[in-house]
């Protein structure tokens, strides 16, 4: 037997005992003749002392240890002299009798302690030993925790887990596959899945009315910080369900999750948003409503006061920022260039200022009077010392979408978005379709498998592009502090109501055929009326834990240029295995 107990378990009552631990080595220190080893293993640190008047041969090997040596020590559980409150074995420690080296190791390229001194690049290289650090290492407990957790409550609801294919055919969820080629099928190639949309509604066809998975997913997009080329989800599908069944069922494993790994109790019921509000009051999908400083459209409060940005605008805009009266005019310059940076996208800025005096001071007051600006101040509900900014535009959206990011920067500034507040929200009723001016085609706004709303089909069915913008799906997201946690839909599951599907996204029946036969086939075959959602399990975890970078959350995640630098992948692959897949590779000059 190694040991008898982890480096996070003895405490005052192990006081007698003799013990074997065994772990690595955190460091090793000589005080008055005395060794004391810290000893870690994931469970904790336990103090290791050899005695001054140990055998010298036990002395001379425990000053001997370096750093992340592997050893096995034995020896008696005793009352600490100086007692450390900082640790659960802060009280005791094992006067050793004897220590194995199980295995040495070389020197670190960084201190494997709460804070490192390794930059971020030496320890993405070495994540095996960064995975040995505490902050990691209580990122990844919480991962599983929020797993178990996850498979509990669905299992209790009688959810199945069941786990679909890696090496599939193309699902489309808008962004680029990763593909795999097929050595036994020359020329043919597998995609990995970005999700097991089709999957899991097949299953639904098979009659595994409640499943989930806890599965990877892939896809070929540019990376952020809150992104990977590969992720995971809390994946699910329920039959005989309407939406507000699908909500109420994952209503509760968050309020679950909350309750028991943070113990918080979040908002019962939470409450509902349409997409059409989210996008009107707070110019984004998925809102914090952490605070207010919401949208409001004054576009006809603003004409025929001849200022020409203002009368052609089509939209015109309004957040009123509390207690910002006070900016100075070099801060509102700033802001505006703010706004003006590629990622707004904004061409400018308008400011009023209700001060606190009552007077009244903006960049328009060449054609507003003070009492016109009043108004426009009311109509915003905006307070004595209130900063008005406003944004105006032809395209609605857009400018609302502006707005938003401008009102989550001003939340930023004046610390209106508290870490420790949580509030979720489910946005509702997204519209079915988005039209691309640029292809001029319409787009799936959730994925294509999403049901128009039943009351909408004849709208669906209409050849008019203005008829087919206002078909809404029953699809919903789940938001909370301004990120999309999950999202999903209720289905189609029909097979001519599939087709049109595919037709409205501009896909011919023989192309349909082609990329979704399996499915539209399926729904000939008894299909139910089905519907679900997935969490992004690792973005649930980042935010569990207080962090922006789901990076953490993960044991082994690849950088931004989607690279894993600890293995170097991707990599070339030898000729040999290129001949076998019948693949040139043509080499760029
Ligand atoms: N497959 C969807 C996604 O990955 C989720 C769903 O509709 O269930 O976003």
């Amino acid at each position: 037997m190694y040991r008898t107990h982890t480096c996070g378990e003895l405490r005052i009552s192990n006081a007698g005992q003799k013990v074997t631990l065994a772990g690595w080595v955190q460091k090793s220190r000589k005080l008055g003749g005395m060794t004391f080893i810290d000893l870690r293993d994931r469970y904790g640190i336990t103090q290791l002392v050899v005695e001054a008047d140990a055998p010298e041969a036990l002395v001379e090997q425990a000053t001997s240890l370096g750093r992340e040596f592997v050893i096995q020590a034995t020896g008696e559980v005793i009352e600490r002299q100086s007692k450390n409150g900082r640790i659960p074995t802060g009280d005791i420690e094992v006067k050793l009798s004897e220590i194995t080296i199980l295995n040495k190791s070389v020197t670190p390229p960084f201190t494997i302690e709460d804070e490192s001194d390794g930059g971020e690049d030496i320890r993405a290289k070495y994540r095996f030993l960064d995975l040995r650090r505490n902050p990691l290492k209580n990122a990844l407990m919480l991962r599983h925790r929020i797993a178990h957790e996850t498979r509990n409550y669905l299992n209790n609801l009688g959810f199945m887990e069941i786990e679909t294919p890696y090496l599939i055919k193309s699902t489309p969820e808008g962004a680029r596959d990763f593909v795999v080629p097929s050595r036994m099928n020359p020329g043919q190639f597998y995609a990995l899945p970005q999700s097991p949309q089709t999957f899991k509604q097949l299953l639904m066809v098979a009659g595994y009315d409640r499943y989930f998975q806890i599965v990877r997913c892939f896809r070929d997009e540019d990376l952020r910080a809150d992104r990977q080329p590969e992720f995971t989800q809390i994946d699910c599908e329920m039959s005989f369900v309407e939406q507000e069944d699908v909500l109420n069922t994952f209503e509760g494993l968050m309020r679950t999750l909350f309750k028991n790994v943070l113990n918080v109790d979040i908002a019962n019921p939470i409450p509902r948003m349409s997409w059409y509000e989210a996008m009107d009051k707070y110019g984004s999908d998925k809102p914090d409503i952490r605070f207010g400083m919401t949208i409001h459209e004054i576009t006809s409060s603003v004409k025929g006061h001849g200022f020409s940005v203002l009368e052609d605008a089509a939209y015109v805009g309004a957040i009123a920022v509390p207690g910002a009266a006070s900016y100075s005019r070099k801060e509102i310059d700033a802001l505006t260039e703010w706004v003006k940076r590629p990622q707004v996208g904004a061409k400018g800025l308008i400011y009023i200022k209700l001060n606190e005096d009552g007077s009244i001071k903006s960049s328009i007051d060449k054609f507003f009077t003070a009492d016109d600006l009043a108004a426009i101040g009311e109509k915003v509900e905006a307070k004595k010392g209130d900063l008005i900014l406003v944004m105006s535009g032809d395209n609605i959206r857009k400018v609302q979408t502006m707005l938003g990011v401008l009102r989550i920067e001003m939340g930023n500034r004046l610390g209106l978005r508290k870490s420790d507040e949580f509030a979720p929200l489910w946005v509702v009723d997204f519209p079915l379709l988005e039209w691309d001016d640029e292809t001029q085609r319409f787009y799936a706004m959730h994925h294509p498998f999403t049901a128009p709303k039943p009351e909408q089909m004849d709208l669906f069915y209409s050849d008019r592009k203005e008829d087919l913008e206002k078909v809404c799906a029953n699809a919903y997201d789940f938001v909370l502090n301004g990120t999309e946690l999950g999202g999903g839909s209720i289905r189609i599951h029909n097979a001519d109501l599939q087709k049109r599907m595919f037709n409205v996204l501009g896909i011919s029946d023989e192309e349909a055929e082609y990329k979704f036969g399996f499915i539209i086939h399926a729904f000939q075959y008894g299909a139910p009326p089905h519907g679900g959602l997935a969490f992004g399990f690792d973005r649930v975890c980042a935010l569990f834990g207080g962090s922006d970078s789901i990076r953490d959350y993960i044991a082994f995640p690849k950088n931004n240029q989607g690279r894993d630098v600890m293995i170097d992948s991707p990599s070339e692959i030898d000729q040999v295995q290129l001949d076998e897949l019948q693949i040139d590779i043509r080499k760029q000059s």
